[in-house]
């Protein structure tokens, strides 16, 4: 089943468009496509479920700001705080999540 790109923080369901990826401090730059025996892996996904590297996020415009300014964090935690959130509230999230003792 081909993964079709979309935000990873409105997925499949808001129709909206990716606008840009953004590579997160677990994003390792020696990252290759999967192969199984020297043959492409087709409809694989990362650990974020979109066809990008381990530590990349697809993003639509209105998340991509947010996700830039979060990319000195892990990609699951980025996406985590942002979804959490909701788009208008993901700083008040970020400060509680730095924050914590
Ligand atoms: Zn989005």
């Amino acid at each position: 089943m081909a993964i079709m790109p979309h935000c990873v923080v409105c997925g499949f369901d808001s129709g909206a468009d990716v606008a840009g990826s953004v590579e997160f401090a677990d994003y390792n730059p020696g990252w290759q496509d999967p192969s199984i025996d020297g043959n492409p892996v087709i409809g694989w996904s990362n650990s974020l479920g979109v066809t990008a590297p381990d530590g990349v996020g697809l993003f639509c415009r209105e998340h991509l700001k947010a996700a830039r300014k979060l990319r000195r964090l892990r990609s699951d935690e980025a996406v985590a705080l942002m979804s959490a959130g909701g788009h208008q509230h993901w700083r008040e999230q970020l400060r509680s999540f730095f924050g914590r003792p």
